[in-house]
């Protein structure tokens, strides 16, 4: 019998974390994940060859994130007059024009957290392989769980598929004003921005904490409980079970986070104070030049919605169709969308488990859809970088840009520190309870 099958075997119970039930594990296959009967949640994923895959694509992603960075980028020229880009020069532009925020928001989300992110998955599924050679963790395992609680915390802020996007976007903008030519790292980055999506879908955390450490039974806690039966504080780390808080701050048994039990009122307030800050953003975002543009000494500012009417215009109105959708729609729809939640959150109904999953997918697609408002910014962020030929053309970030990147970063923290359990408001153990749906990927 493997290391693995030792493992899943002595799994008991976990809570789904959207739905708060608490279900049994099966066996798994490879290839099969498990989903929460209730909510449809993937709990676990058991992909084929975890090892060797994880570390092919990891090791693939790193060498193409090095290429991508290499050599030139992008070119631009016009009437004889050009200049060739790195990915590097990006954040380099802007922060010449004193946008220091949005080079750093940039560097973060497209180069260092990928790159932290792709090392630290190397480094531990490296580690889990080892612990199912010999049978047991040899290396520090306060060092692992730190790592382990790195991965999961910056895994929502990689954003290199929505810069691909954006560059996309600005490559066919550029191109009604000048020659375009495509360096080998822009080939490199489109191949680096798959690998990284790619290894993300890879990493599964139930099944990555229960390689190092197995989950242990807690008494008192039966399938089919939730989180209305205050028996439990569930690890939104881990997943562990932990039995109830004595004390009033506790920590999880098995991977030592802050444990959080369920407070509703207390999700909610955090939920509505990034609300409330991401609106106040989004008006001077509205109000004032995402960019200004200078042609033949000329300046002139636009807004999002004056670049929109600008592209439409221009006839360009597949790119003005993007734009709207990412910087209007998404995040006016995303804020609506989130408010209608808090406020009817706690609300119970007749019918609640139907109503529930209704919201819960509303959540999930709001959360899912939320960072890709970011290609705006990149956007501008490669037009700066670019576009700069002195008085003939050339373009500057205006201030619109960093607040309506603090629109999408206080929105994503919004949905992020809302308690989906919000939304199960009844206990419904006659229809749950089971084991969990195994599903072939
Ligand atoms: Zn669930
Ligand atoms: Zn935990």
């Amino acid at each position: 019998m493997t290391m693995t099958t030792q493992v899943l075997d002595k799994i008991l119970m976990l809570a789904c974390e959207e739905c708060g039930l608490v279900i049994k594990i099966p066996e798994l296959s490879c290839g099969q994940k498990g989903s929460c009967p209730r909510c449809d949640h993937t709990v676990i994923k058991k992909i084929r060859l975890p090892y060797h895959r994880v570390v092919a694509y990891g090791i693939a992603c790193l060498i193409m994130l090095i290429l991508s960075v290499s050599f030139p980028f992008m070119s631009f020229s016009v009437n004889g007059m050009g200049q060739e880009i790195t990915l590097l020069n990006t954040a380099e532009t802007l922060q010449h024009f004193e946008k220091s925020a949005l080079a750093i928001l940039l560097m973060l989300t497209v180069l260092i957290l990928p790159a932290v992110y792709i090392l630290l998955m190397l480094y531990l599924y490296y580690h889990a392989a080892k612990v199912k050679h010999l049978g047991h963790i040899n290396n520090r395992p306060k060092t692992v769980k730190h790592l382990c609680r790195v991965l999961f915390k910056i895994q929502p802020w990689l954003m290199v598929d929505v810069f691909l996007i954006g560059v996309l976007i600005s490559l066919v903008k550029i191109s009604a004003l000048a020659d375009i030519g495509l360096g080998n790292s822009f080939w490199a980055f489109c191949i680096y921005s798959f690998l990284v999506v790619k290894c993300v879908a890879l990493v599964d955390r139930t099944w990555l904490w229960q390689q190092f450490f197995p989950m242990q039974q807690i008494k008192g806690v039966d399938v089919g409980d939730s989180h209305l039966d205050h028996n439990h504080v569930a690890c939104h780390m881990c997943n562990q079970l932990n039995p109830m808080l004595t004390a009033k701050h506790g920590k999880c048994l098995r991977c030592e986070s802050d444990l959080h039990p369920y407070k509703p009122q207390y999700s909610l307030q955090y939920a509505w104070a990034y609300l409330l800050v991401s609106i106040v953003f989004y008006i001077p975002a509205n109000l004032y030049p995402m960019m200004y543009t200078v042609s033949l000494g000329e300046s002139e500012g636009s807004t999002i919605i004056g670049g929109v009417i600008l592209l439409w215009e221009m006839g360009s109105w597949p790119i003005a169709i993007v734009i709207l959708i990412a910087s209007i729609l998404i995040p006016v729809s995303k804020i609506l969308t989130l408010i209608y939640l808090y406020y009817s959150a706690r609300k119970r109904s007749n019918d609640c488990s139907y109503i529930a999953i209704k919201r819960m997918r509303l959540y999930r697609m709001t959360e899912f859809i939320g960072r890709w408002s970011m290609i705006d910014i990149f956007v501008v962020a490669i037009l700066v970088a670019v576009v700069q030929l002195q008085n003939l053309m050339s373009i500057s970030p205006g201030p619109a840009a960093i607040c309506f990147a603090f629109v999408v970063i206080f929105t994503m923290l919004s949905a992020m520190s809302f308690d989906p359990r919000l939304f199960w408001l009844v206990k419904d153990k006659s229809k749950y309870g089971s084991e969990l749906n195994s599903i072939q990927q």
